[in-house]
């Protein structure tokens, strides 16, 4: 078997023109434009590409965005300070705190602080509480993103036994439950879990999101099983790769995301999506949002 790519590239294209769309009515209706704050504290090259990206892409769909650029010895009061002034000003809908944060600052208290309404991220413990419960006023735009591209793909998720490796709260644990409340059977792993493989080749769907290169190998998955790679890593050489082995997988399962142009993409156009759900909770015609959920 070769795998079709899951084009992440193509369906966040046509994700973002919908957005474009939504905004321009959302816009004509209420007389708001959608407004995402982004804030970098310090100027690691990641962190900047990522938010420069994020900017771009608001830019194309009529979203506007405030960029706020801090030094990386920014004492922690002051950040805490700017986010409660983001909250308090009614023109920002929605605020990005760009992680990691220098280490002098606590990235927990800081994700605590942004308001759960224009939370974009997810990350807020009541926004991640909500997921839980079935009803998050906004989810993490990279468990988001894998979702979306499983639907829109046409990946039945129900009844499938979905395999994840790796339980960050941004991308494993969410994108686990997002698996569970499509009423897939979910096995989650993590550094601790004996005979990785022995799991991996449970998956029917199998997402990886360890930041290790070459983690899973074509062993290690299931034959025709769904692939996602969620990894991002740069090797010496400058190239970027993910956490599955790519030609030997490939060539065993039925779907698979590339990396760079899977998981990345999506996670982008979620983001914009998210943006204009913290809009329309402004002004107050949208409740909860970001997934259907079944329980
Ligand atoms: P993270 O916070 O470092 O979490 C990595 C997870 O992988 C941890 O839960 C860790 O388990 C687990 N893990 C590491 N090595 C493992 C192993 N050998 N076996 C089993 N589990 C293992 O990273 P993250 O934020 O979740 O991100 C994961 C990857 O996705 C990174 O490469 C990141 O750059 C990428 N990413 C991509 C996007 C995108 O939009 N494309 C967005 C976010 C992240 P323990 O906690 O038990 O150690």
């Amino acid at each position: 078997m070769s795998a079709q790519i899951l084009d992440g590239r193509s369906i966040a294209r046509d994700i973002r023109r919908e957005v474009r769309l939504e905004v321009a009515e959302l816009t004509k209706r209420t007389g708001l434009v959608p407004c995402l704050a982004t804030i970098l504290v310090g100027n690691d090259p990641a962190s900047t590409t990522y938010v420069r990206n994020k900017v771009r892409a608001c830019m194309e769909v009529g979203i506007v965005s405030v960029g706020i650029d801090l030094p990386a010895d920014l004492p922690q009061d002051a950040l805490l300070h700017e986010i409660a002034r983001l909250n308090r000003d009614p023109s920002v809908h929605a605020i990005l705190v760009q992680l990691p944060l220098p280490p002098h600052i606590s990235e927990r208290l800081i994700l605590e602080t942004i308001l759960p309404e224009k939370d974009v991220d997810g990350f807020h413990p009541s926004n991640l509480g909500g997921l839980l419960a079935g009803s998050p006023l906004f989810v993490a735009s990279t468990p988001l993103g894998i979702l979306e591209l499983l639907t829109r793909s046409n990946v039945a998720i129900e009844g499938k036994h979905a395999v994840v490796v790796g339980w960050s709260v941004v991308v494993g644990k969410p994108t686990a439950f997002l698996l569970l409340q499509q009423q897939a059977t979910v096995t989650i792993c993590h550094i601790k879990t004996r005979d990785l493989g022995f799991h991996t080749r449970q998956g029917d769907i199998l997402v990886v999101a360890a930041g290790k290169p070459a983690l899973v190998t074509g062993s290690m998955v299931k034959e025709g099983a769904v692939v996602i790679d969620v990894g991002v890593n740069r090797l010496a050489d400058g190239s970027l790769v993910g956490d599955v082995s790519f030609p030997d997988v490939a060539a065993k399962v039925s779907l698979i995301t590339p990396v760079p142009g899977g998981v990345g993409p999506m996670t982008v156009a979620m983001l914009l999506k998210n943006t204009v759900h913290a809009c329309r909770l402004a002004c107050g015609g949208a409740s909860r949002g970001g997934v259907e959920s079944v329980h």
